[in-house]
C-alpha cells in the first residue's frame, strides 16, 4: 500500500531532501483518493479514476522506464501514464474503475487448478495486499478486496493460477487509459522523458530484476506521447542483445524482434 511505497522510494533515494520537492502518492497513502473521469468512445473502458494529484495539477513531466511486458510486448510512456495515472481501486466502486480494469474484464475472478500446484507460495509472497493464503491444503484469496493487478498468477511457475486476460483488449485499456489521463491537462502541459537504461524483460512490477536485455541505449525527450513511444521501440527493434540476457535464453536469432519475441507479439505492440 502507499506507506510501503514511499517507503520503498527513501530506501532507493528517492525523497525530499535528494528531490527538493515533496514526495507524494497521486492517489494518496491507501490508493483511492480519485476522480472519476469519462472515456468518450472507449471501446473497453467507460469511465476511470484518475489519481487526485494528477488530475489536479496543471502539468506534467512523465518520466517512464522502458522494459518489456507480457500483456503489451513493450511498455514505456503510454503504460506508465495509464497504470500510474489511474488509482488502484475507487472509493464506491473498487478495482472496476481502477487500474485493474486494464488487466482484466468481468468479474476477474482467479482460479486455482490444485493438481498444478506445489505449495511453493510464490503467490503469497507477491501480493501487494497480503490477501492470499493456504487454508489446509486448500488456496484462497479475499476476492472484494483483490487489485486484480495479476502479480500472482505471472509468478506462479505452474500456471495454477488464472486471472481472465486478453491482450488485445489490455492493449486498448492502456491507449484509452493513458487517453484519460492526459484530458486532464490542457495541450502541450505535459512532456515525456524515457529511460532505455537497464532494460528488463519484464514489467517493473515484477519483483525480479534480471540481466538486462540490451546495453544502455539513451534517454529521450519529446512533447509527443507516441513520437517517443514509436522511437524508443524503434532503438530497441535496432538494438544487440545481451547473450547472457532472457533473449539468449530464449535463443532469440540475430533480426528478430525481442520483445515481440520473448513475449509472442508477433502481431504488435500497444502503439
Ligand atoms: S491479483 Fe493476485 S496479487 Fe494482485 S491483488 Fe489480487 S490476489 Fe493479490
Ligand atoms: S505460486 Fe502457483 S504453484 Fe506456487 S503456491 Fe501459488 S498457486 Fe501454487
Amino acid at each position: 500500500m502507499g506507506l510501503d511505497y514511499l517507503e520503498v522510494a527513501n530506501q532507493n533515494g528517492i525523497n525530499h531532501h535528494s528531490c527538493g520537492a515533496p514526495v507524494v502518492l497521486a492517489d494518496g497513502l491507501n490508493g483511492k483518493d480519485n476522480i472519476l473521469v469519462k472515456i468518450k468512445k472507449g471501446s473497453v473502458l467507460k469511465e476511470v479514476a484518475i489519481a487526485t494529484l494528477i488530475h489536479d495539477v496543471s502539468a506534467m513531466v512523465v518520466l517512464s522506464h522502458c522494459k518489456g511486458h507480457i500483456n503489451a510486448g513493450y511498455a514505456g510512456a503510454i503504460k506508465n501514464l495509464a497504470m500510474g495515472g489511474i488509482s488502484s481501486e475507487h472509493r464506491m466502486h473498487g478495482w472496476k474503475k481502477g487500474r485493474g480494469c486494464i488487466h482484466t474484464f468481468g468479474e476477474g475472478i482467479i482460479t486455482w487448478t490444485k493438481d498444478k500446484c506445489t505449495y511453493c507460495e510464490q503467490c503469497v509472497n507477491v501480493c501487494p495486499l497480503g490477501i492470499i493464503e493456504f487454508k489446509g491444503k486448500k488456496w484462497a484469496y479475499i476476492m472484494n478486496e483483490c487489485w486484480r493487478c495479476g502479480r500472482c498468477t505471472r509468478v506462479c511457475p505452474e500456471k495454477a493460477l488464472h486471472l481472465p486476460q486478453n491482450d488485445e483488449y489490455f492493449q486498448k485499456g492502456l491507449a484509452e487509459g493513458a487517453g484519460a489521463v492526459l484530458s486532464t491537462f490542457k495541450k502541450k502541459k505535459v512532456i515525456y522523458i524515457n529511460f532505455l537504461l537497464d532494460i528488463q524483460p519484464e514489467c517493473d512490477c515484477m519483483p525480479v530484476a534480471d540481466v538486462p536485455l540490451f546495453q544502455d541505449q539513451g534517454i529521450l525527450i519529446s512533447d509527443d506521447m507516441v513520437a517517443i513511444e514509436q522511437a524508443s521501440v524503434d532503438i530497441l527493434r535496432k538494438a544487440r542483445f545481451i547473450p547472457d540476457s532472457m533473449a539468449g535464453d530464449r535463443k532469440v536469432k540475430k533480426g528478430e524482434d525481442v520483445l515481440k519475441k520473448l513475449h509472442g507479439k508477433e502481431k504488435g505492440y500497444s502503439l
